[in-house]
């Protein structure tokens, strides 16, 4: 081709690449996994399915800009008045409304790293600047550190619990003494993608803190728990303020009709999702402690995945042994590896996996 005449944005050139998880390749005789993206292993519920075939046939029609009864219906669950809820295609959509309503080309965003992958992906293209704190060797945010990193510059800080990808919590306790230390008018996002799967009591209670600190902003989303990953559903419970602000920033008729329906179909579905989530719950403690007994020593995880903190070659062993056995995961460079807590057949595989090479590393 010949060169574009085009003059991109500067800050595009600083944007990284999202790596997402790759899909699984065919291996004659085996069934393979992919627990590479930590999505639910559960087809969507019969009422949930019903409600998507339902809104399919309406597609001609633009889907409801105000996503007035998926508001609604989300505040209703979690106690918040319609004005404090924002959604967006997938928390990851709410993160890059929020980024985008408050950042400007100087601004620094805090967060810790390794954390979800969009982060520095939303701030780069925003024009801002990432200032990515290292987590502890826990794999849990340095929250001392993290507020030491915020300067008059930075607009907002992103806490991620349970962590993508290491899994631990932060406490309630913790949460409130980092937003002690945190001017009011910096923006402090909880992104809780997994906190179905938290059964910690010790936890952020978020709502309770949103109530207290104004500044603060709770993403959730549809993909993980809920299992409408391929939807791309999220939202964001904040003063009336900044939901306001994450909806002007949207892309119009962000969250399309099917997914409203679906989201909405889920939420009247909360019993048999609840009780899905326990299932995995139950296998994650499975999986937890089958990997101890083996003898890995890995980040508490409270999430829907378990980290093995790994060097380079030891990753890539880890990573090329799984994909040969039928299991597709997620690899960090040369720090780790991620395993999504899939269906019970996944996980004894993992399980198998990890015992081999238990003895092989030893
Ligand atoms: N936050 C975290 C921590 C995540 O791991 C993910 C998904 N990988 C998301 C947000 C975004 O998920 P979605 O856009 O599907 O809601």
């Amino acid at each position: 081709d010949a060169p574009s005449p085009a003059r991109l944005r500067p800050a595009l050139a600083g944007v990284p690449a999202y790596v997402a998880g790759r899909p699984a390749k065919p291996i004659p005789g085996l069934i393979t996994y992919k627990v590479s993206s930590n999505e639910n292993p559960y087809p969507p519920l019969p009422s949930v399915a019903a409600a998507i075939a339902e809104a399919s046939g309406q597609v001609n029609r633009y889907p409801d800009m105000m996503n007035v009864a998926l508001k609604a219906a989300i505040g209703e669950s979690c106690g918040f008045a319609p004005a404090s809820v924002t959604v967006g295609p997938g928390s990851t959509g709410v993160l890059a409304q929020l980024i985008g309503a408050l950042c400007d080309s100087g601004d620094e965003v805090v967060f810790a790293w390794r954390s979800f992958e969009a982060y520095p992906i939303l701030v780069r293209l925003a024009g801002a600047t990432p200032v990515m704190v290292a987590l502890n060797d826990a794999g849990e945010h340095d929250l001392d550190a993290m507020a030491a990193a915020v300067t008059d510059r930075t607009k907002l800080v992103i806490l991620c619990t349970p962590n993508n990808p290491t899994g631990p919590i932060i406490t309630d306790a913790a949460a409130r003494a980092f937003l002690a230390k945190v001017p009011a008018e910096v923006v402090v996002i909880i992104d809780e993608a997994y906190v179905e799967f938290v059964r910690d009591s010790d936890a952020v209670a978020s709502f309770a803190l949103q109530r207290d600190y104004p500044n603060v902003v709770v993403t959730r989303t549809f993909s993980k728990a809920y299992g409408l990953a391929g939807l791309r559903v999220g939202y964001g419970l904040a003063h009336p303020t900044l939901a306001e602000a994450s909806n002007k920033t949207s892309i119009p008729f962000s969250v399309n009709l099917v997914a409203q329906a679906a989201a909405i179909a889920s939420l009247a579905a909360r019993d048999e999702i609840d009780a899905r989530v326990d299932a995995i719950v139950a296998e994650r403690q499975r999986v937890v402690a089958g990997l101890a007994e083996q003898g890995w020593r890995l980040p508490a995880t409270s999430a829907n995945f378990v980290y093995f903190p790994l060097g380079p070659d030891e990753s890539e062993r880890f990573d090329v042994t799984c994909g040969d056995a039928g299991l597709v995961v997620r690899r960090y460079g040369g720090e780790g590896v991620r395993v999504t807590i899939g269906e019970e057949a996944a996980n004894s595989r993992l399980l198998e996996i990890t015992g081999r090479l238990r003895s092989a590393l030893r």
